[in-house]
This record gives structure tokens, sequence and C-alpha cells, in this order.
């Protein structure tokens, strides 16, 4: 086993006790009061962590962010680091799933998705500079707050910090496999509107467009645009429609899902979806693209140089594809390595189940202070 390692072994008990205390803190996304009281929190990890500083960034809706930067005066392109510290758990979650650990495993609220993202990459700082490691390089550390919805907000954000970055470390959970996510679905959602004319059904039928009937074509149509075997995937979603059960219905809205592994699938979809004829002589149809993540393409050459450095110091890693977007998508798009799912190990992401693997805890920590320490500058 490396020194390393063993170093972080030691740490996991501490480890563990800060995660309750972040587990505790409930952060559910449409909370802003309980988010920022984390994010209080969190700027005092960052303090004790020495950042050399630390920046928040007021929200109106949504918990602030955060900014903290380690060595802003050395050489070389910074590594970011990416956390979301907001939950799909309403608060109140934790009095019916509270802390528990069994078997090896911690169950709480948030606890995979990610916070224990968040203890694993500020021990890996905590670690290094305790051993006098810690490397003379830029580190900027980002804390968003609403990740779970999308990152509608943050979305400018990370893509001005993350400009001119070397590489950018997403503390995302890892799959139950222990998988890092080399890359990752993008994907859109889009608003689909349908406008006939309304009309008496039954004293004047012929003077309605249906607004129903243009919309049930569209929607086959629609689903021709679904390529499985090559990952893009095109759902309707939702539909509404009509008025009442005697009036032709003159507006008909929907939503559709779109998920898709290149950016020529997405723009390929994008095109079709935006080109939409209607097929009923008057009736109108629009289609407007809402929030998207573009796909995180894979590196090639990547995962080599990380599994290479997990090696040096007795990590071995495995990497795969995920369905599921995250903030790397945005990053990943503007040409930055981005790393994803470092975070812990476990499974039940967004549910009463979620849990961590204890022993990942320390693992993932000396993976990360082995990337910091001895990731190349390119
Ligand atoms: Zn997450």
């Amino acid at each position: 086993m490396s020194e390393l390692l063993d170093y972080f072994k030691g740490q996991q008990d501490e480890m563990i006790d800060r995660l309750t205390t972040m587990v505790e803190h409930e952060s559910f996304t449409r909370d802003k009061a309980m988010v920022d009281k984390l994010a209080d929190y969190v700027v005092e990890q960052f303090e004790e962590l020495n950042a050399d500083s630390i920046t928040r960034m007021l929200q109106d809706e949504v918990g602030d962010f955060l900014l903290a930067k380690w060595n802003e005066n050395a050489d070389g392109k910074p590594i970011l680091f990416m956390v979301h510290i907001d939950t799909v758990h309403p608060s109140g979650t934790l009095e019916t799933f509270p802390v528990r650990q069994e078997d090896g495993k911690y169950y709480g609220p948030g606890a995979f998705d990610m916070k224990a993202g968040f203890i694993i990459a500020t021990e890996a700082i905590r670690g290094l500079q305790a051993l006098d490691k810690f490397p003379d390089r830029p580190i900027h550390f980002l804390i968003t707050s609403e990740e779970e919805i999308g990152s509608p907000l943050s979305e400018p954000v990370i893509r001005e910090i993350a400009e001119g970055c070397e590489l950018v470390l997403v503390l995302e959970p890892a799959t139950p496999e222990g998988e890092i996510k080399t890359s990752r679905k993008g994907g859109g959602k889009y608003s689909l509107t349908i406008e006939g004319r309304a009309s008496h059904a039954g004293v004047a039928p012929q003077q309605g467009i249906n607004a129903i009937i243009e919309f049930a074509q569209q929607a086959l149509e629609i689903n021709q645009l679904n390529d499985l075997k090559n990952g893009t995937s095109v759902s309707v979603t939702m539909v509404n429609g009509g008025t009442a059960g005697n009036v032709i219905p003159d507006r008909v809205e929907a939503h559709i899902d779109t998920r898709f592994l290149s950016v020529e699938a997405m723009e390929a979809v994008h095109d079709k979806l935006t080109n939409l004829y209607p097929k009923i002589p008057g009736a109108k149809v629009e289609c407007v693209k809402g929030h998207s993540r573009p796909p995180m393409v894979e590196v090639p050459g990547l995962f080599e140089k990380v599994e290479a450095i997990g090696k040096d110091y007795s990590v071995s890693i495995y990497g795969g594809p995920s369905g599921g977007g995250s903030d790397g998508n945005f990053t990943a798009a503007m040409g930055i390595p981005t790393l994803d799912g470092l975070g812990a190990h476990g499974d039940g992401a967004h549910t009463l189940h979620e849990h961590v693997i204890i022993s990942s805890l320390p693992r993932q920590a000396t993976l990360i202070a082995g990337l910091l320490m001895d990731w190349e500058q390119s």
C-alpha cells in the first residue's frame, strides 16, 4: 500500500465526522436559506484550509455560489474542482432518513450525491498540507447550488471560471462499480406549442383547426427521431391541451426531452425540432429550445493518464460512460480535460437509500491528492 493511501485511511473517521456535519446541514435546491447555511460551513472549511481568497457570489433565488483559490500567484494553469452542495431531498427528509452506518456503508440524504465529494476533495487538500506535499500550482474550487435543477444560473459562471484551466475535477459520485465517467450524454429540453382555432364541436366543427390532431401527427414524427442504437433519444414527455369537452381545441403545449452522445447528433435533432411544419392548413407549430447540456465526449488518453497516477498510489480505477449529465458537460464541451465521477463509490443517488461505501473515502482522497501533485502541465 502507498504511504499516501495509508495516511488517508488513518483520516477515515474524521472524514465521516465532517460528512455527517455536511449531511445534517440539509440543502434542498429550492430552500435558499438552508443551502446558504451550508455555504457558511463550506466557507469555514476553506478558511481552515488556508485558501488565499474566498469569493461569495450572492444569488437571489438559489443558494450563493463560492469560489476559493490557492496558490494564486503560482505559475501554470489552474486545476479546478467543481462541487454542487444542493440535494434533491426536501428539507425535513433527515427526520425519516437519518444518518446511519451499516455494513461499511454510510446512509444519509445527499451523502452520495454529492456531499462526500466535497469531503474527499477537501481532505486531499488538507492531507497534502499536513504532509507538506501541497503542490505550488494554482488550485481553484467552485461550489454551486442548483445542479439538481440543471444549473440554469451557474452555467455561465462555470464557463467563465473554467476558461483557461488545465484540468477540471468533478466530484460527482462514481457508478456503483466505482467507475470514473469518461463520457456523459448531453441533453436538451424543448417546448412545443401548437396553435389551431377554437370552434363549437357540435355547431361548427368544420370552422375549427384541431390543435390536438395536429399535435398527434407531430408527436409521431418527433418519435421517429429516436436512434437508440447510437445513443440518441427524443421523448415527448408531457402534453397539455384543450379547454372543454365540446370545444375544438386551439392550443397544445408539450415537453420534449432529448439525449445524445455527440455534438453532431445534438445539432441534427435541434435542426429537425426547430423546423417542424404544420400538417393541417392553418395550424401553427413552434418548437423552442430550453435549457440544455452538451455531451461530454471521451478524450483519448485522458483516462489512461489518471489510471497511471492512481497506480502510483495503489489505487486502481475503472472508466465508463454515463447516461446522465453533470456540470462537467459544460467544461468538457469547452475542450478542457474533465474528469467526472471522482466522488464516493456507492449507490442510490436521489433516493432514500442513497449511501456511500465508507472505504472509498480515503481511496478517492488518495487519487485526488495524486492528481494534484502529479498532473503534468500541458
Ligand atoms: Zn450530483
